[in-house]
């Protein structure tokens, strides 16, 4: 089945084309999976080492995970109850020696062979912080005052094909997490919703901060993103870039005690962690500053390069 593709606005499509046809875009036919241009890679590696400073100089921990997540861990994770529309599974062939020659029979002339397939013990992942929990847990008691990681700009999936630049299947989500008590938790969220305000702005970004809510699904799913809301569990960094809405870029979120109670992650105390994450969308951000500063960074103004460690 191939799934509904969201449109882009005129500007949206119009500002895709221009990123294409300057080569930073590089097509891979499907909505929303594009490839990067060394220029393009230039600044997210930029970006990157920007965000993981920042967090270093503060004490952060560096973890780093690959792009697939132990269907297990998903399991437990209640996304399938949240958002089973966005969720990407891992499928492998699973059958004889004929069973393989009509796969390959029926894929060489674009017919459906997923009967073949079969579920691995594999999902796609569906945001960088997830493996971090288990990862902690696993630990024993966190250390007095918690922990702070790193998990790096990861590849996430979101299965929402579009034609808008900015909504991609596979981007890489930069999170950062926090453990601890829950004054502490909370506190680092809002701290680090004002210091990601900070750095968009010195980037040129015309960047604000707002109360957000998740893309839940179905009619539950509309109750939990008003309590989302109601309860300022999420904070977006809001930059208008292509369409009638401005881009989430970056979110911070706090997930009290939910993935502390789901894993088992005791403070050192014994009690229940709380749990806090915030994500940079490194390709939204790569956008923002290439639709506000031109498709050249080489000719970006000085302080915008010098943000970046380009001087
Ligand atoms: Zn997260």
């Amino acid at each position: 089945m191939t799934p509904a593709v969201r449109e882009a606005s005129p500007d949206q499509a119009q500002f895709l084309a221009e990123l294409i046809d300057a080569g930073l875009l590089l097509e891979s036919g499907v909505p929303g999976v594009y490839g990067h241009s060394e220029v393009f890679e230039d600044v997210r590696d930029r970006l990157a080492d920007r965000l993981s400073g920042e967090a270093g100089r503060r004490g952060a921990e560096r973890l780093r995970f690959p792009p697939v997540l132990p269907r297990r861990q998903l399991e437990s994770s209640g996304y399938l109850s949240s958002f089973p529309h966005l969720a990407g599974s891992v499928y492998s062939f699973e059958g004889d020696e004929a069973q393989a020659r009509t796969q390959a029979e029926r894929a060489a002339a674009h017919e459906d062979w997923s009967e073949y397939q079969e579920p691995t013990e594999l999902t796609m992942m569906p945001a960088a912080c997830y493996p971090v929990y288990p990862a902690i847990a696993r630990r024993g008691r966190l250390p007095e005052g918690g922990v702070f990681i790193d998990a790096g700009g990861a590849w996430v999936f979101r299965h929402e094909p579009s034609h808008d630049p900015m909504r991609r299947q596979i981007f890489h989500q930069h999170e950062l997490v926090r453990i601890a008590e829950p004054d502490a938790v909370l506190e680092w969220r809002d701290e680090w919703a004002q210091r990601g305000l900070s750095i968009l702005r010195a980037l040129g970004l015309d960047a604000e901060l707002d109360v957000a809510n998740d893309p839940f699904f179905g009619r539950r799913g509309r109750m939990l993103a008003r309590n989302q809301q109601a309860e300022k569990l999420k904070l977006e960094l809001l930059v208008p870039i292509a369409g009638p809405e401005p881009t989430a870029c970056a979110s911070f979120n706090h997930h009290r005690d939910h993935f502390g109670a789901n894993y088992g992650i005791e403070l050192s105390d014994g009690t229940t962690a709380h749990t806090a994450c915030l994500g940079f969308g490194h390709e939204r951000i790569v956008l923002g500053l290439l639709r506000t500063h031109g498709l050249e960074p080489a000719r970006w103004p000085a302080e915008v390069r010098a943000e970046l460690g380009d001087a």
